[in-house]
């Protein structure tokens, strides 16, 4: 029988499926299984099994064995093939793969359907394209003393690079790595997060189904510490780590990677700001910053959790915002209408809702929210808590300096363009920002006043795969997206000729 039932949307299923590690292309049972609950309504949805130090090294073993194999002799037209029938098999296993994702995340079925599961395909076919275009760097060199050459770079596999990713877009984020590492020639050993085992383990499905030689990609769960994630991170095997998470996690990976010099690619947390000038179409700026600070529950890296409205606009836009937030419809997520999903986790809400009562103490007014809603049927079990608008905080405030990563926004009045920026650029973070305005040279200016990697105007989450993607400060190391990928997931060695 199918683990992947329509039943997972409901987060009541009638059976508790086993997800296995995936590892040299063979699905493997471990001793000890973790429980996976369902946040939608707090029952177990999957046994998982815990990759130990040995299943982890032998996920490592396999992964270096296939380099050496036929994967490591094709080119990369050859790989590009590889990748375009992964796609190919991702959207004939669509359905399975938003139950996957409905059941371990309780997002709404639309937006599965809408953006993660096309997101992941659309991965590998992108990746498939860049590393077949993408040209390669070469220099005719002239010394004083006459001499000559002609010097070119070709590119390598790094080798077996080590994924570990986190759980508000499992399978986008996963395959937005995955893809590249393989486009390039590496194998990999991902480590999805304890909390979304699902749609990875159908991605291994999807791997044996397309014909990826055995090791080139291999899954093994588990947690962070003294479990999966630390045994893969601090492996001798590994040549390089890319991570998306927490940037505490960042800083801890990055200490087991400096032992053996891995290179290191981190996507980490953020405390967005967006921008309301007075000019701004008023509609839109609603509009746009409901879907900034409420999508996916607030869960995404690139969501805003402070916004800064010029004053003349400040009342209306917070009286708006707050009102949108209030409409936002709760619904199992099987119904295309609902907006509102419920967190990861227990232990993610009682945090969230800790950041509530913070705000409160720490003076603020909440314009609507602020705490749980109730529903008198089996979501009460789940991990839900209500869409928030707070004002009135210092710029200090924890709750606005903090990431909070979940649904709730702060917002401040601003009186100069200036002032704007040098808010927006007060964190320790700097991921992502907002601008809404109508004035053509301001929403030129903002690009290099805003310290962060990316800036968005009268828009937000609009993402074309070759641009750079990535953060500042405490939001992370490196970029991906387009050459940025391939140069992370290649080496590069300098051929040089003497003419
Ligand atoms: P997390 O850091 O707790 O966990 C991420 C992954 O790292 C999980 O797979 C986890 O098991 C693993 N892990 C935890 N500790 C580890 C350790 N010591 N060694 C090795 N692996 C370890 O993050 P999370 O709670 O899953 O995700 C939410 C965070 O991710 C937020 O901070 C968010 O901003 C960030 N995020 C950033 C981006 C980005 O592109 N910048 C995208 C999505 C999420």
């Amino acid at each position: 029988m199918s683990l992947w039932t329509p039943e997972l949307l409901t987060g009541q299923p009638k059976s508790v499926g086993l997800l296995r590690n995936f590892v040299g292309g063979e699905f493997v049972a471990s001793g000890s299984t973790f429980a996976k609950v369902s946040p939608v309504t707090g029952e177990q949805i999957f046994d998982v099994c815990e990759a130990d130090e040995s299943a982890v090294d032998a996920a490592v073993q396999a992964a270096r064995a296939a380099l050496k194999g036929p994967w490591g002799r094709l080119s990369e037209q050859e790989r590009a093939v590889v990748l375009r029938r992964v796609a190919d098999g991702l959207e004939r296993r669509f359905e399975d793969l938003v139950a996957a994702e409905v059941g371990d995340t309780g997002k709404s079925i639309s937006q599965a359907r809408t953006l993660d599961i096309p997101r992941g395909a659309a991965n590998f076919r992108a990746f498939a394209d860049f590393a077949t275009t993408a040209a390669t760097e070469s220099y005719t060199t002239v010394l004083p003393d006459g001499r000559r050459a002609l010097n070119y770079a070709v590119r390598k596999p790094v080798g077996v690079v080590a994924i570990v990713v986190p759980w508000n877009l499992p399978l986008l984020l996963l395959t937005w790595k995955v893809a590249p590492a393989l486009a390039c020639g590496n194998a990999v050993v991902v480590k999805p997060s304890e909390e979304t085992p699902a749609s990875a383990t159908v991605l291994a499905e999807v791997m044996a189904e397309a014909g990826v030689p055995a090791g080139v990609f291999n899954l093994v769960h588990g947690f962070g510490p003294s479990s999966a994630g630390e045994y893969l991170t601090r492996h001798p095997g590994v040549d390089a780590i890319t991570f998306t998470g927490e940037s505490a996690t960042g800083t801890a990976i990055a200490k087991v990677a400096a032992d053996r010099v891995k290179s290191v690619s981190f996507e980490l947390g953020g405390k967005n700001a967006g921008l309301i000038f007075a000019d701004a179409d008023l509609d839109a700026a609603v509009e746009g910053s409901v879907r900034s600070v409420f999508t996916n529950g607030g869960q995404v890296c690139l969501c805003t959790e402070r916004l800064y409205v010029e004053r003349p606009i400040f009342t209306e836009f917070a009286e708006r915002l707050a009102q949108r937030a209030s409409e936002l419809t709760y619904g199992w997520p099987a119904d295309e209408a609902t907006m509102n999903m419920p967190l990861i986790s227990k232990q993610h809400r009682d945090k969230v809702l800790s950041y509530y009562d913070l705000a409160r103490s720490e003076g603020a007014e909440v314009l609507t929210g602020g705490g749980l809603p109730s529903f008198g049927d089996a979501r009460d079990g789940g991990c839900y808590v209500q869409p928030t608008v707070v004002t009135g905080l210092r710029q200090d405030a924890r709750a606005t300096t903090e990431e909070i990563f979940g649904p709730i926004c702060h917002i401040a009045p601003f009186d100069t363009e200036d002032e704007a920026y040098a808010l927006a650029n007060d964190s320790d973070y700097g991921l992502a920002a907002t601008v809404w305005t109508r004035d053509v040279g301001r929403a030129h200016r903002a690009g290099p006043a805003l310290d962060v990697g990316i800036v968005w105007i009268n828009t937000w989450f609009l993402r074309d795969l070759r641009t750079p993607f990535g953060g500042m400060k405490l939001s992370g190391v490196g970029r991906e997206g387009g050459t940025h990928s391939l140069s992370f997931y290649s080496e590069p060695t300098n051929v040089c000729i003497e003419l």
